[in-house]
């Protein structure tokens, strides 16, 4: 299958579509909603967290000088601090010689330092027999020890996770700044595709399937757009993209993307605007194209859904990133062993589905491609547990060697 007389190497090809990138807006939303969005603001603490010192434990409030010298054989003698209501320790004040009981999460009282736990204190009739002395601090959450006033705890750029949810909600902020999703219109093209939401399969006809996987890749970053299935045609297509461009910041196209007889694509965008490439050395995937319309980034992807599937981890994805304002990777990597030699030729670059697996002797990570070549082979990516990325320069990967999966 050769298809392009040039095929632009993929650093070049991610170079020209980042330079085509425009960020997408901000907008607030509330913290409880803004898990798996990006952050568009640095998030300065503008309270301690915790607000005041508290009990970590359940216990006495003590001076630790007050209890030097205790031992199982000879304990100390505290008197409890009275009157106590039990209810705002914060607001009394400890004397020499004085405990409250306190309950884990509790405001410490004031002129107390430590916190003496249940077990090492025996309590009778407004006294504490202490049998083991604390440290000033002791089982003491301090005030701001978790968060600062004036910290910056989150970086713009960071997707936000369940922790940092918590986070914002402990220092009390109720709104936060975040990307807005941008809107990316997919369009699968091919006289032989029917929607399998819509119809049954019948005759020759093959399951778009490729509109549904970019619309899940895509969901928790971007707000993808099914815009239906385009037959080879070129004013078909023509008309589908010039609708789809009006109304999307980008347009991912699958299909349709060779030079063959029924490939329209490359043409449409080329008449409507600029093809910046069209055939990219990446395996697999080469017939992968991008161009401009309106401004618009317009991505054209092959149709077999594997190859389409590493076009898009390869140049979509840092796209959609990039237009997102992330600053981290999305997907998240380990360091693997390399348990048996990943072939690759050099003067292309390869996505290869990998297995991953857990050595409980050695406690190493291991990975082991996945031998099935063809790309229209979707169940070789649902049962890898993730990719590797060989550079064009490497011929192959030898056994032994640490490298990066890309888990999904
Ligand atoms: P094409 O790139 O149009 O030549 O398509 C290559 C192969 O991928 C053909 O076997 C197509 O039937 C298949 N294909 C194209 N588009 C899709 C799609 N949306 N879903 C599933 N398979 C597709
Ligand atoms: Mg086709």
């Amino acid at each position: 299958m050769k298809l392009f007389r040039t095929l632009i190497p993929l650093r070049e090809a991610r170079s020209i579509v980042l330079r085509h990138v425009r960020r997408v807006g901000v907008e607030e939303v509330s913290f409880d909603l803004a898990a798996g969005r990006i952050l568009a603001e640095d998030i300065v603490a503008e309270m301690d967290s915790p607000p005041f010192n508290r009990a970590a434990m359940d216990g006495y409030a003590v001076k630790a000088e007050d209890t030097l010298g205790a031992a199982p054989d000879k304990p100390l003698v505290l008197h409890r601090h009275e009157p106590y209501s039990g209810s705002e320790p914060e607001s009394e004040e400890l004397s020499e010689g004085e405990y409250i009981p306190i309950q884990t999460g509790m405001p410490m009282p004031r002129g107390s330092n430590a916190v003496l736990m249940l077990e090492y204190g025996k309590e009778r009739d407004s006294k504490l027999e202490v049998f083991k002395p604390v440290t000033p601090g002791k089982n003491v959450a301090f005030k701001g020890e978790d968060v600062r006033r004036g910290d910056i705890v989150l970086n713009e750029g960071r997707l936000l996770r369940a922790a940092d949810i918590g986070l914002l909600a402990s220092i009390g902020r109720r709104y936060v700044k975040v990307r807005k999703k941008g809107a990316i219109g997919i369009l699968s093209t091919g006289d032989e595709l029917y929607d399998p939401k819509v119809d049954g399969s019948s005759g020759g006809a093959i399951a778009d399937v490729n509109s549904y996987i970019l619309a899940a890749l895509m969901s928790t970053i971007a707000k993808p757009s099914r815009m239906g299935i385009v037959s080879d045609n070129y004013d078909a297509l023509k008309a589908a993209i010039v609708s789809c461009i009006a109304n999307c910041d980008a347009i991912l196209v699958s299909g349709g993307s060779s030079v063959g007889k029924r490939d329209f694509i490359g043409d449409v965008v080329a008449d409507l605007g600029e093809m910046l490439f069209h055939g990219v050395a990446i395996r697999p995937g080469e017939p992968t194209g991008f161009g401009i319309i309106d401004e618009k980034p317009i991505f054209c992807l092959p149709g077999y859904p594997v190859s389409m599937i590493a076009a898009f981890e390869m140049l979509v994805r840092p796209f959609l990133e990039a237009m997102h304002g992330l600053k981290e990777a999305m997907m998240r990597q380990v360091f693997a062993v390399v348990a048996k030699k990943i072939p690759s030729a050099v003067g292309r670059t390869d996505f290869v589905r990998v297995r991953l697996s857990h050595d409980e002797h050695d406690g190493e990570y291991y990975v082991e491609p996945i031998r099935v070549s063809g790309s229209g082979i979707l169940s070789s990516v649902t049962s890898s547990d993730g990719f590797v990325i060989i550079e064009e320069n490497r011929e192959g990967i030898e056994e032994g060697e640490r490298i990066v999966v890309n888990l999904w």
